[in-house]
């Protein structure tokens, strides 16, 4: 088996209004006509997997400076983020003595400020990402828009850092990366593309790693309940029905984007999964 180990690494924690994980949480009534929003936790994690064939990450969390000038107001005021001394994939890296050069490749679920924060600091490795969702941010950028949880500091050091980029194309549904790693392309849904990955251990069996696929256990239903940001929400149910279809058939844990429950229930690094 080609998986030694899988670190789970806390990226510390998000706060938000719940809507923002699962549209309309709180509805108003007769009684009630102003209902205020849940001001929820909302953990953030990343993958560290051992292969026999080198270090995969998967996401990386939050830029350190995300709350000190790095984000724009706006995203610091919907999405303030804490992560603590130990958190975070540098501290995770250190604590395990490795370097963030021995990272060999880096799978990103998204683009997004909580998910792909510190690629900057991994210019020797290999970054896989859906194609369509760098189009989709690069264009953003390109046209001055609304970037919404895209981060302009984080688009810029990519640039300048010379990212090794390899965009994955939507044909392309999955791809093994190692043996034991199989990186699954869902395409639009909680952005204009998204990836998951399918990771094998030896005794813990097989992991969905489905990020934003998925943001928790209630979006995940059965029945299914949309997020408050789904940039299509046809294809977010597509890829909802393709990871119960992948589930079933690889007998797999599910392990969604920002589930509190779920996250509380995880060991964490320096522990790990064989
Ligand atoms: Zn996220």
């Amino acid at each position: 088996m080609a998986n030694k180990r899988m670190y789970v690494v806390s990226g510390g924690m998000i706060q938000c209004d719940l809507a923002n994980m699962v549209c309309m949480p709180v509805m108003g009534n007769a009684r009630e006509h102003e209902v205020k929003s849940i001001w929820a936790d909302s953990p953030i994690t990343c993958m560290l997997i051992e292969n026999e064939e080198g270090l995969v990450l998967f996401d990386t969390g939050c830029h350190p400076d995300a709350m000190r000038g790095r984000w724009d107001e706006g995203n610091c005021l919907r999405t303030p983020v804490s992560v603590g001394e130990q958190e975070g994939v540098l501290a995770a890296l250190k604590m395990l003595g490795c370097r963030p050069g021995d990272i060999r490749y880096i799978v990103l679920s998204h683009l997004h400020e909580d998910h792909a924060g510190c690629i900057e600091f991994f210019p020797q490795a290999k970054v896989l990402v859906s194609d369509r969702e760098l189009t989709g941010a690069m264009r953003l950028y390109a046209l001055h828009g609304d970037m919404g949880g895209y981060i302009k500091n984080d688009i810029r050091a990519w640039l300048e850092k010379e990212i090794d980029w390899e965009p994955v194309a939507d044909e392309e549904e999955e791809r093994e990366l190692l043996e034991g790693i199989r990186i699954l392309n869902f395409g639009a849904g909680h952005t204009f593309g998204m990836m998951g990955l399918l990771v094998t251990l030896k005794d813990s069996g097989n992991y969905l790693l489905v990020s934003d696929c998925i943001n928790t256990k209630e979006n995940y239903g059965p029945p299914l309940r949309f997020p408050g940001l789904a940039y299509d929400t046809i294809g977010y149910r597509k890829t909802a029905e393709r990871i119960r279809r992948l589930e079933k058939k690889y007998q797999a844990k599910v392990l969604f984007g920002h589930d509190i429950g779920q996250y509380r229930q995880l060991k964490f690094v320096p522990e790990y999964y064989t």
